[in-house]
C-alpha cells in the first residue's frame, strides 16, 4: 500500500457535519429546533430526552453558504490530491430530505436553461471549478473526464449511457482493482460541458414513490472524475480520482411505511451502508491496529475500495435536519458519523 502523503488517521479520514435549515413546511408546523453547533466543530442535540454533544472535524449550522462549506471542509486539498494521483472520496450521508444533494450538487436545477445562482452551487461543481481553474495554469495541462453510475438494489448502472438501462457487470482485476465493465467514461474541457453531463445523470437516477418523501433517492449516485496528469517529458503521468457520492437515505426501513419490493430495495440500501460503515470504521483505526476491511461486503464498498483503501483523504459529509421530528434519524446519522471520525 502506498504510504499517503498526509500521515496519521485524522487526516485520511475527515468527517463534518452540516445542519440545513428548517424547511418552511417545518416551521408552519411548528416543529422545533433541537441541534445547535456550539463553535465551530461541536453539535449539541437537546431534546425532552437528549441531550448529546458530539466533536467533528468541523460543524456546519444552517447559517453556513455554499461556500463556507466548500472551503471550510478542506475541498481544495482533495481536489490537489487527486491531480497528485490519488484517490479522495467524497459522501453525504443522512437521511431523505437531509441536504445530501444540496450540499453536493446545489438546488435541483430542472432545466440547462434556467441554471442555479452560482452562489447556491455544491461541492461538485466548485471542484469541477478548481479543477479546469488548475488544468488551464498548468502549462501540460489535465485530461479529465467523468463517468456517473447509480448502484440500485445491488445493481450497477450507468448514468450516462443513452437508451435503458441496464445492469452493468462489477469485475476485478489485479491492476485496475474493482471496476465497472463497459462504463461510460466522458472527457470534459469546460463547466458548462461537465454540468450537462450532471444534469443529465442525476436525471436518470431512479426514486421511487413512498411515505416519506416522493422524490427520495433510493439510489447511491457515483460521479467519478478521472484526472490524468500529463506530467513534463521523462516523468511518469500520474491518475488520480475524486468521486462523489450521493448514498441513498438512511432512514430506517420502519419510518418509511415499506412493504414488498420496497423493502427489498431498503435492506439493500441499509446493507450497502453497514459496510460502508464497517469500512469506514476499521480505516479510522490507526494502520497497525486495522483489521480486515470488508470491502467485499457491498456493491458500493468494492466500488469505493481504491479511494477507501488508498492513500488519498476520504470525507464524510453528515446530513441532518434541525426539526424535532427528525430527532431519531439525526441521532442515528450523528453516532454513525461518529464512529467514522
Ligand atoms: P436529500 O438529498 O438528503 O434527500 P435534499 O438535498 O434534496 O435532501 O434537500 C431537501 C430539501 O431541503 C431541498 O428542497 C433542498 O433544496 C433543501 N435544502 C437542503 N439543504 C439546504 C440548505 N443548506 N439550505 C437551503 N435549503 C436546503
Ligand atoms: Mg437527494
Amino acid at each position: 500500500e502506498q504510504e499517503g502523503p498526509v500521515a496519521g488517521r485524522d487526516t485520511r479520514l475527515r468527517v463534518v457535519v452540516r445542519v440545513r435549515p428548517l424547511t418552511c413546511t417545518e416551521t408552519r408546523r411548528g416543529d422545533r429546533q433541537v441541534v445547535h453547533s456550539l463553535g465551530d466543530s461541536t453539535v449539541h442535540v437537546s431534546a425532552a430526552r437528549h441531550d448529546a454533544t458530539f466533536g467533528f472535524s468541523a460543524v456546519f449550522d444552517s447559517g453556513t453558504s455554499q461556500e463556507a462549506v466548500f472551503e471550510g471542509s478542506g475541498m481544495r486539498q482533495l481536489v490537489e490530491l487527486a491531480i497528485d494521483g490519488f484517490a479522495c472520496t467524497v459522501f453525504a450521508f443522512g437521511q431523505t430530505g437531509s441536504g445530501k444533494t444540496y450540499t453536493l450538487m446545489g438546488p435541483l436545477v430542472q432545466s440547462e436553461a434556467q441554471p442555479a445562482a452560482p452562489c447556491l452551487l455544491g461541492l461538485m461543481q466548485r471542484s469541477f471549478a478548481c479543477l479546469l481553474e488548475q488544468s488551464r495554469s498548468r502549462g501540460a495541462g489535465l485530461a479529465l473526464s467523468a463517468s456517473y453510475v447509480e448502484i440500485y438494489n445491488e445493481q450497477v448502472r450507468d448514468l450516462l449511457s443513452p437508451g435503458p438501462p441496464c445492469a452493468l457487470p462489477l469485475r476485478w482485476s489485479k491492476s485496475r482493482g474493482f471496476y465497472v465493465e463497459n462504463q461510460l467514461s466522458v472527457e470534459f474541457e469546460s463547466l458548462e460541458a461537465i454540468a450537462d453531463l450532471l444534469l443529465e445523470g442525476s436525471r436518470r437516477r431512479r426514486s421511487s414513490a413512498h411515505a416519506l418523501n416522493r422524490h427520495s433517492s433510493r439510489s447511491h449516485a457515483l460521479l467519478t472524475v478521472h484526472v490524468h496528469s500529463r506530467a513534463p517529458s521523462a516523468c511518469p503521468s500520474k491518475q488520480g480520482t475524486l468521486c462523489f457520492v450521493d448514498l441513498a437515505g438512511s432512514e430506517r426501513v420502519k419510518d418509511t411505511g415499506s412493504t414488498g419490493e420496497l423493502s427489498v430495495e431498503a435492506n439493500n440500501i441499509n446493507r450497502s451502508l453497514l459496510a460502508l460503515g464497517h469500512c469506514i470504521s476499521s480505516l479510522a483505526k490507526p494502520r497497525g491496529k486495522r483489521t480486515h476491511i470488508p470491502y467485499r461486503d457491498s456493491k458500493l464498498t468494492r466500488l469505493l475500495a481504491r479511494s477507501l483503501g488508498g492513500s488519498g483523504i476520504t470525507l464524510m459529509v453528515a446530513c441532518i435536519s434541525p426539526s424535532s421530528r427528525c430527532l431519531s434519524e439525526t441521532m442515528s446519522t450523528l453516532h454513525y458519523a461518529s464512529r467514522a471520525r
